[in-house]
């Protein structure tokens, strides 16, 4: 999954970064109100963890312009402890979730799941289909029941199309699941993970869609 950092202040930035890497989300990290609205209008993400003060543009105006656009992507905000005001004005503004300043880790790990979860239609707490179950609070995979060890980028590409059975992924889609702006992705990088994935889990699970992409069947 892929998810858009954006935080002004750069010792918390780069603390989430590493634990939102850590948790094996694909994360780009802007650090102004401009970068981030250039980045909401020119990619696709699964999330976005929006701090409200930033420099160049405020947040909540960033917010504003993402739902006037009809953009539907989960926003959580993040928001200083005693601020009400700032959770009400997020929320108003179209953001779906809130967590607050200082971060606990946890809590905002389950929010950013929640929410993914919810964004993808989702009611459960892990992703199943045709017998295989990703559980994203553990990383722990399974089919029919019998522990499967994925690669972190094993579980980044398989994990959209078992949340989305029988939707086509471009390979560029899942590029983007894999990797940040600042990392490389060597050209055959999809499909030498989805060759992983059909070793550990069968070749029937991940289908080739000619010309298009990849899906896991309904
Ligand atoms: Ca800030």
């Amino acid at each position: 999954m892929r998810l858009l950092l954006v935080e002004d202040d750069p010792m918390i930035g780069e603390a989430l970064l590493d634990l939102l890497r850590s948790e094996r989300y694909a994360v780009d990290w802007v650090r102004d109100g401009a970068m981030a609205d250039t980045a909401l209008r020119s990619e696709r993400y699964d999330l976005a963890l929006l701090d409200l003060g930033l420099p160049r543009r405020d947040g909540l105006e960033v917010l504003r312009a993402l739902r006037a656009r009809g953009d539907r992507l989960p926003v959580l905000v993040a928001t200083a402890r005693d601020a009400v005001a700032d959770r009400v004005a997020g929320l108003d503004a179209g953001a779906d979730d809130y967590v607050v300043k200082p971060y606990d880790t946890d809590e905002l790990l389950a929010r950013i799941r929640a929410l993914i979860r919810r964004g993808e239609g989702q009611a459960g707490p892990v992703f199943s289909h045709r017998g295989v179950t990703l559980n994203p609070a553990t990383h722990e995979a399974a089919q029919d029941g019998r522990p499967v060890v994925l690669s972190a980028r094993e579980w980044a590409v398989l994990e959209p199309m078992i949340a989305r059975p029988g939707v086509v992924f471009s390979r560029t889609q899942l590029e983007e699941k894999l990797f940040g702006w600042k990392d490389d992705v060597s050209s055959n990088a999809v499909e030498v993970y989805i060759h992983g994935v059909r070793k550990k889990l069968g070749a029937e699970l991940v289908q080739t869609v000619r010309g298009l992409g990849y899906l896991v069947p309904r």
